[in-house]
């Protein structure tokens, strides 16, 4: 019998969790990736990894409370028993990484240190300095090669996925590949295929992303057939340093090792930040949600800092739109011991030391809630059954995502800090379902390969055929960025998402009149970017079909036309009849709207979208308020809602507990 064989595509965090287990379950691996898999976008990662700990116990926190904050933190868009599975794997995970020698910060006392991240009260990251995607993923490549050098992985570096081999059932049976040193096609028959190929930033031009992270894999799969949950929810970090090359994230754990958010009361103030007294400095976060301050969740403090430079117009300069992040209150000791990796990213892009001096910061694109949508199956408990066939599958029998790719456990927020760990652990879950189907009827027959194959050699050969061109990719690929940036990030409205979806098959249009300027066949970049680049078109046009249909606002997705107003009136009983009404609405939203976003490539790439309802019945949904000031008579009003709708006081007690 053959030996069961899986395909990896994919050496980040989720891709080398998955290959290290797999290879201990016996299972060989076929690991394929664009970069060198210690270049994976991984490495970027900064501030952390969460997951309840024996200090944050001491708190009062629990695992039920990091399940709890990441699906208040999505806006109840995740289906809750994958959340939860994660949640509980949290500390297993974190003492997994430190026991392969990931050098974790420690307190005096030897524990782990943690910091706190955005949409929680508790210090529940575990970090290695500011550099901590870089620890992880080191420690994790090291049990990799391991396994290489054992003969259970094998690993093909510069290797591009060009697209999933499906048989006549429609089952997945192995992938298509080019190697981007010799050009040259080869084809991966294996017994399941787990993408686990990252996030799509690239989509929109500049982003705090890598410059691999173009989504061309997941875009792949999409257009074989799988499908494309939630695309409209793409987060926009709050702080990052804008650069014309690229915009470089200043990671939330500078707020959360005590950072300030600040603009000067007075427009444009030309003073010195540092003489600017404490009276005059708005810290806007600070006093609009006290309880959580500046570690509210991303959405939020995204929306707040856009809309005191664009609406109140107090940007801390005049033709380009910034605020404050100030850590020069903090020792330098405890900056470069904490923080060290990303001050020097500041003090080397903007020649200015942020130990002495505040940082100018504005949003940027950072990371794709959305993803190839996948299943699950739900234990007794609540959370996962582990080893299921269903678990990560996506539509396609046989193919796999895990990682920032796939649509699960993010929501339409993702919490600072929770991605990594929502990486290791598909990968690891993801490894027990994988080594069950491995093992399976064997792959079909070459013929199968052969005609995937060929198509992509003629595709690859047209290309390379079009020197005539009228069209430059790199010229689209701008222009694209440029559009998505403009419609599709903080602040979306319908007639402009309209018109950008046209724009956008403009562009798709013209791709096709792409002349590229390296004909050769060998390590020939041009040719790859301008594949890369068409296959933006259809999770751009997906994401702006998914966010022009989704009429509400729900995490990162805000659309002004249809915002719930906060509470005007002044005198109680006004409060009272004005909370009651926006708690009206936000059941009638939730009954409408607390659905995924499911697309499907229709004829023509042209996104067909669905919706699919979300299991939410382990925490009911609840208004996302974050103690925002003024809005606490909503809260009371809904609490009482609740407390009639499960039956008094013990229902309320339960509401209030969900609460905290
Ligand atoms: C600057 C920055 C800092 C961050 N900091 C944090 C943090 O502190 N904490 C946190 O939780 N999250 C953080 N994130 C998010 C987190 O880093 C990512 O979500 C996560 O690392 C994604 O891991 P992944 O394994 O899914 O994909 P990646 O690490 O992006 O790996 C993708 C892999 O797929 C391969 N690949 C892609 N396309 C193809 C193709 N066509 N063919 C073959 N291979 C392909 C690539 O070569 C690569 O190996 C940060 C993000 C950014 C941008």
């Amino acid at each position: 019998m053959a030996q069961p064989r899986v395909l990896v595509v994919g050496g980040g965090l989720a891709g080398l969790a998955a290959t290290m287990r797999l290879a201990e379950l016996g299972v060989g691996v076929d690991l394929v990736s664009l970069v060198p898999v210690k270049r994976s976008h991984s490495v970027c990662a900064q501030g952390g990894i969460n997951s309840v700990n024996a200090l944050t116990r001491q708190q009062g926190d629990n695992e039920w409370k990091h399940f709890d904050d990441t699906v208040y933190g999505g806006d109840f868009l995740q289906h809750q028993p994958p959340v939860k599975e994660m949640a509980d794997w949290g500390p297993r995970i974190v003492d997994l990484m430190d026991r392969l020698g990931v050098p974790f910060n420690r307190t005096p006392e030897g524990f782990r240190d943690q910091r706190r991240f955005g949409g929680t009260l508790y210090k529940r990251t575990a970090f290695a300095g500011a550099t901590t995607g870089q620890q992880l993923l080191y420690a994790l490549d090291e049990q990799v090669r391991r396994r290489e050098v054992e003969g259970r992985v094998k690993k093909w570096e510069f290797w591009d996925f060009l697209a999933p081999v499906l048989d006549d059932a429609g089952r997945c049976r192995g992938a298509i590949c080019q190697d981007l040193v010799t050009m040259q096609f080869r084809a991966f028959p294996a017994d399941a295929v787990v993408l686990a190929t990252g996030g799509n930033g690239l989509i929109y031009g500049r982003s705090t992303m890598s410059m691999v992270c173009t989504g061309s894999a997941v875009s792949r799969a999409y257009r074989a057939g799988a499908w494309y949950g939630n695309g409209e929810f793409i987060q926009v970090h709050p702080t990052a340093i804008p650069g014309a090359d690229k915009l470089r994230l200043m990671s939330e754990s500078a707020r959360g090792e005590g950072g300030r958010v600040w603009v000067p009361r007075k427009p444009q103030d030309p003073r010195d930040p540092r003489d600017i007294p404490e009276a005059e400095r708005y810290y806007f976060l600070e006093d609009r949600y006290p309880k959580y301050g500046n570690l509210v969740p991303r959405d939020i403090a995204t929306r707040e800092i856009f809309d005191i430079c664009t609406t109140d117009g107090l940007s801390v300069e005049k033709d380009r739109l910034c605020v404050y992040l100030d850590l020069t209150h903090i020792p330098r000791e405890t900056l470069d011991r904490k923080l060290g990796g990303i001050l020097e990213i500041y003090e080397k892009f903007q020649g200015v030391d942020p130990r002495s001096m505040p940082m100018k910061i504005f949003p940027a694109v950072h990371y794709s809630m959305g993803g190839l949508w996948v299943d699950y199956e739900r234990s007794a408990s609540g959370g996962m059954v582990e080893g299921s066939p269903r678990n990560q599958q996506t539509n396609i029998p046989g193919l796999y995502a895990i990682g920032e790719c796939d649509y699960q456990y993010h929501g339409a927020n993702r919490l600072g800090a929770n991605s990594l760990l929502s990486c290791i652990f598909s990968g690891l879950f993801v490894a027990p379902t994988l080594a069950a189907v491995a093992g399976s009827p064997g792959p079909a027959g070459s013929r199968l390969f052969e005609s995937v194959l060929r198509r992509e050699e003629d595709r690859h050969r047209d290309l390379l055929s079009r020197t005539s061109g009228t069209e430059n990719p790199y010229d689209l690929h701008q222009e694209l960025g440029a559009l998505m940036t403009r419609v599709a990030t903080v602040v979306r409205r319908n007639d402009q998402l309209e018109s950008a979806y046209g724009e956008v098959c403009v562009l798709e249009e013209r791709w096709r009149r792409c002349a590229v300027s390296d004909t050769g066949n060998w390590t020939n970049q041009n040719v790859v970017f301008t594949k890369a680049v068409g296959d933006m078109f259809p999770v751009a046009k997906l994401i702006l079909k998914g966010a022009l249909l989704r009429d509400e606002c729900r995490g990162a997705h805000f659309k002004p036309a249809f915002a719930v107003p906060g509470i005007t009136a002044t005198d109680p009983e006004g409060k009272r009849r004005e909370a009651q009404a926006w708690c009206d609405r936000f059941e009638a939203n939730t009954r409408k709207w607390l659905k995924s976003t499911i697309a499907t490539c229709g004829p023509a790439g042209t996104p067909e979208i669905g919706y699919q309802d979300v299991d939410t019945s382990l925490i009911p949904p609840r208004p996302r308020l974050y103690g925002l000031v003024g809005a606490d008579v909503i809260e009371e009003v809904w609490k009482e809602r609740q407390s009639q709708a499960t039956g008094g006081a013990a229902g309320g007690a339960r509401m209030a507990a969900a609460a905290t």
